[in-house]
């Protein structure tokens, strides 16, 4: 399905999802610090700190499209106890657990940072999705509700180089 853009003009084909590469706290460790105080694979990761260790999994936020069947998604990172962070390692079949959402996503002006989810495993090696504490915060708001294709793209060339 070919899209006319209303954020930069041109046809778009498919919608891609968006993904955030690692944890924000991940990220706050200097580099030449990172292969001891962390681990990290493109599913889990693990960051050490003065108040011990933390864990963390990647999972997707599934925005409904209106008008459309596939969702829009934005891969994010969320934290798990040390218990789930471990059961999740063996096994994926599990009930939905608690985590806090530790990515900033700067398309929105108030901060996703540490907002409260609820994480539902898959099986089948898909990701978990992550569903939002369902307050007023936009992202929250914009999970319930769906978004049109204008807006999701919107969105896209916030993280596309230009
Ligand atoms: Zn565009």
């Amino acid at each position: 399905m070919t899209f006319r853009c209303a954020t930069c003009g041109d046809d778009h084909d498919g919608l891609p999802d968006l993904g955030m590469r690692a944890p924000d706290p991940y990220l706050e460790v200097p580099e030449d610090e990172r292969p001891a105080r962390t681990t990290f694979t493109p599913d889990r990761c693990t960051v050490r700190d003065d108040d011990g260790e933390h864990f963390f999994v990647r999972g997707v936020i599934l925005i409904p499209l209106c008008g459309h069947d596939e969702p829009f998604g934005i891969g994010v990172w969320v934290s798990q106890s040390q218990e789930n962070f471990e059961r999740y390692a063996v096994n994926a079949k599990m009930d939905p657990t608690f985590g806090w959402l530790v990515n900033h996503l700067p398309h929105y002006d108030e901060t996703t940072f540490l907002l409260k989810t609820r994480v539902h495993f898959r099986t089948g090696g898909k990701r978990p999705t992550i569903e939002l504490e369902p307050t007023d915060h936009p992202l929250a708001v914009e999970q319930r509700s769906g978004i049109t294709i204008e807006r999701a793209w919107e969105v896209v060339h916030r993280y596309m180089p230009s």
